[in-house]
């Protein structure tokens, strides 16, 4: 038996304790499986009785927690075993299996099945025991239930399951728990959880009026309310404004194609995620799921130099996905979802400077938006499987010593993956941690040795002979749609003011001063700013509660004497202190608090 974690032994042998709990409570129960998972453990069962207050079944397992039980562990036939199990049909189920195959894993019987892989012959089965209950199990348990820290579990779900995950079998009651080393850490994990949920982009787009997914429209076909709207334009113009000052140009595209394109980059055969066609005039006629193919054609459509090169075009432009339905969620799985897309087409010998160019806007955007620990992952080639791979071995080789290079002179944390390059390049993706400490992926940056070939993009060189050029494929937020997901959790929704929808909101004390409230939005607009007037419908306290539950950063209270000196109260969301300002101050001050680049 392999060794496993203390956390892993803690985990496992409270689920066994679990289902001794479940059958003092219900001895008919039947029992499936209950194994180790992430942060904790899960047992399925068959119940006679339901359950309705998991808080007792817990009270009952620190019963038997208290009763320092040993593990004991043993290796028996499987006719004795059989004899143990014979009012559990599932675990006899589970011995037929390990007698016919050595194995319990329903992929690894498939294969078996399948002729992929042999049986391995078993001869004996363990089970362990725990008081007077018994389970067939191979083991990671700890020695004696007093090593199970008493306060650092928590029974959380009850769920329904299918026996082993087939919608043929019986459905089953999964009972789950979390499972930590410490009460510390379990109430750590419980207020991670109970934030993330406050954080929800889905709520908060709804509280926020930010985006809203309509059932006549169709699942993962997102719409943006006016204050969604306006924060995509400043992510998409913000990205878009950096690539042109780095010397990027835009290009647009259509979003349906011929048929063709797609027989010539490949996805008719391997892509399984295209939307099926629309048929005119006896032509098929695709939704574009990726832009790749489109950038290709363009710079095929006219004869390149070596001068002519580095080439960067980028476009903003929806792809459309059938992403199945079941694992559509909010704005970070949906069918439409526009990347912010640039190829470059280059000379090997300029790899370097392109890709120093990349990192340094990756680094200009992700310290932007704040997100301040992010780290790189580079995906390299495995040199004992060569022929998986197409393009030079000496192209390969250079171009990963220079990606390695530049993560190092950029002082990136990063990682190697040997062998998790594509087989066509490879690539970096950069990943960043949010305020939850949850990693997302974000920036891609991808070397491409295939579609330059496939498609016979060329180039003349010096020589006058022509080559193939090398793509490198670059999305630096990946989608608009998911990168405002992730900012509205990463925020909570309290944008900074750059981004915020309305970043100022003006409340005259009384009718005497909505006069000077329209005057100060009309200078405040002016400089391009997003405001709001609340008139005095109601108390400013109020209107200051209602500005805060919009999240507006800024509030501006004006009265008497605001009015008469021509300045503003200027009150700023999270601080006590209210600050007297003239107006020109005031402005250079929002002013400031935008990022420049
Ligand atoms: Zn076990
Ligand atoms: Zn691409």
């Amino acid at each position: 038996m392999e060794k496993k974690s203390k956390i892993y032994n803690i985990r496992h042998s409270l689920a066994h304790i679990l289902a001794y709990a479940i059958l003092k409570i219900d001895p008919e129960a039947k029992l499936g499986i209950g194994p180790v998972i992430e942060n904790g453990f899960f047992y399925d069962f068959i119940l006679k009785k339901p359950i309705n207050e998991l808080e007792k079944v817990e009270d009952l397992m620190r019963e038997i927690i208290r009763q320092k039980l040993d593990f004991k562990g043993k290796k028996i036939t499987f006719q004795e075993a059989k004899k143990i199990f014979k009012d559990q049909p599932f675990k006899l189920e589970l011995l037929e299996d390990l007698k016919k195959y050595g194995t319990t894993d329903f992929n690894e019987i498939l294969k078996i099945k399948n002729k992929e892989k042999k049986p391995k012959k078993v001869e004996k089965v363990t089970i362990y025991q725990v008081g007077e209950f018994i389970d067939l199990c191979r083991g990671g348990h700890v020695k004696n239930t007093k090593e199970v820290p008493i306060d650092a579990f928590k029974l959380v779900s009850i769920s329904g399951a299918y026996w082993r995950g087939n919608e043929k079998n019986p459905q089953m009651t999964r009972i789950y728990g979390l499972a930590f080393l410490n009460k510390k850490e379990l109430e750590d994990y419980l207020e991670k959880i109970k934030e993330a949920k406050e954080r929800d982009h889905r709520k908060l787009g709804e509280e926020l009026e930010i985006f809203k997914i309509i059932d006549e429209i169709g699942p993962g076909l997102p719409l943006f309310l006016p204050k969604g709207a306006i924060l995509r334009r400043i992510v998409e113009n913000f990205i878009t404004e950096l690539q042109e000052k780095f010397g990027y140009e835009p290009i647009w595209i259509p979003h349906i194609t011929k048929r063709k394109l797609y027989e010539i980059s490949g996805h008719i055969e391997k892509y399984d995620a295209l939307f099926p066609p629309l048929k005119l005039e006896d032509e098929e006629y695709y939704l574009k799921p990726m832009n790749c193919p489109h950038f290709m054609m363009l710079y095929k459509s006219q004869i390149r130099s070596y001068k002519d090169l580095p080439i960067r075009w980028t476009c903003t432009t929806t792809v459309y996905r059938y992403e199945k339905s079941g694992e559509l969620s909010g704005l970070t799985r949906v069918r439409a979802l526009t990347q912010d897309d640039c190829h470059i087409f280059l000379r090997e010998d300029q790899i370097e400077e392109e890709i120093d160019l990349i990192l340094k806007m990756i680094k200009i955007v992700y310290k932007t938006f704040g997100f301040n620990e992010f780290w790189a992952r580079v995906s390299v080639h495995d040199p004992s499987m060569k022929e998986k791979y197409i393009g030079e071995p000496k192209v390969w080789r250079k171009a990963e010593s220079i990606l390695k290079k530049l993560v190092k002179s950029h002082n990136l944390k990063y990682k190697i993956g040997i062998g998790e390059a594509a087989f066509y390049g490879p690539k970096i993706d950069f990943m960043f941690k949010d305020v939850l400490k949850r990693e997302w992926q974000l920036s891609t940056v991808q070397l491409d040795m295939n579609l330059p070939k496939r498609f016979n993009l060329t180039y003349i060189d010096k020589d006058g002979k022509e080559k193939n050029p090398i793509v490198i494929h670059r999305a630096i937020l990946g989608s608009t749609e998911r990168f405002l997901g992730i900012l509205i959790e990463h925020y909570g929704g309290n944008f900074p003011f750059w981004l915020s929808p309305i970043q100022i909101a003006i409340l005259p004390i009384s009718e005497n001063h909505l006069d000077y409230a329209k005057k100060l939005f009309e200078i405040l607009k002016e400089k391009k700013f997003r405001i709001k007037i609340f008139e005095p419908k109601e108390t400013v306290s109020k209107r200051i509660f209602l500005a805060e539950k919009e999240k507006i950063p800024e509030i501006l209270v004006v009265g008497d004497k605001e009015k008469k000196e021509g300045t503003v109260s200027l009150r700023e969301k999270g601080k006590k202190e209210i600050k007297e300002m003239k107006l020109d101050d005031l402005i250079e001050y929002f002013l400031n608090l935008i990022p420049k680049f």
